[in-house]
């Protein structure tokens, strides 16, 4: 057994970046849960932003109000099939939100141990001793091509079919998360963030734009933020920072 206790300090921001005419981000989180979560919406009208208003509100929900006992696996499983249902059946009540789905990302905390949800093409990334490593897969056509060889990252990145993802919340009658186990380290910090932040900065401008650590996290998620707007802000942007104190 670990004797090592870890805490987590959090701050949050999103922002419509410069060429939306809305955001259709969502983000939540509670330090007191141990839960932080990101979604991107999709769909006409207003639809992306219902969809991952509610893929935010369910999850956070139900792991806020979860069992300390239960098994945190089975849990991040049952709310991300409860956020897809309450999507999926709202979509077939409203013609108008037909197809309509989102990404989610969550990390969970538990002390030291850290686990991470995955639907879509959101990331989580860890930056620990100065250096950024992405903790999850794109469920996307471009990175599936790309990890099987078909496909180099560059080309990837100027396929007219990398808004392609294979996952999402809320458009099917299920969906099925990846779900990676870590251990938290004091002093590593991790980013939630939408394709609006990853899309516009690289791994390493991402390392650079974090790699303050004397600048609060908010102040660290402005920065970010910024940055990825000063590179062009084609799409909403959000990020989530959090802070293992140790
Ligand atoms: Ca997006």
């Amino acid at each position: 057994m670990s004797t090592v206790t870890v805490r987590y300090a959090a701050a949050a921001l999103t922002d419509r970046g410069r060429k939306r005419p809305s955001n259709e981000d969502a983000f939540g989180y509670s330090v007191e849960d141990g839960v932080y979560v990101v979604c991107d919406g999709m769909g006409g009208a207003a639809a992306g932003e219902i969809a991952s208003s509610i893929a935010v509100d369910e999850f956070l929900r139900l792991l806020c109000a979860r069992d300390r006992a239960a098994d945190l696996a089975a849990v991040a499983h049952q709310a991300v099939d409860a956020a897809n249902h309450a999507i999926y059946s709202r979509s077939l009540r409203n013609p108008k939100l037909s197809g309509m789905g989102t990404t989610l990302v969550a990390v969970l905390v538990e002390d030291a141990r850290v686990s991470i949800v995955n639907v879509g093409d959101s990331r989580c990334y860890r930056l620990r001793a100065g250096r950024l490593e992405q903790l999850t897969l794109d469920h996307s056509l471009v990175d599936e091509q790309v990890r099987i060889g078909r496909m180099s990252r560059a080309e990837a990145r100027r396929s007219p079919l990398r808004n392609v993802i294979t996952r999402a919340l809320g458009t099917q009658t299920q969906v099925t998360p990846d779900l990676f186990q870590h251990q938290a380290e004091p002093g590593d910090l991790f980013l939630l963030c939408s394709d609006g932040l990853s899309r516009e900065l690289s791994d390493k401008q991402i390392e650079q734009n974090l790699a303050a650590p004397d600048l609060p996290l908010a102040d660290r998620c402005t920065k970010l933020i910024e940055a990825a707007k000063k590179a062009g802000g084609h799409d909403n942007i959000t990020a989530i920072l959090v802070h293992a104190v140790g």
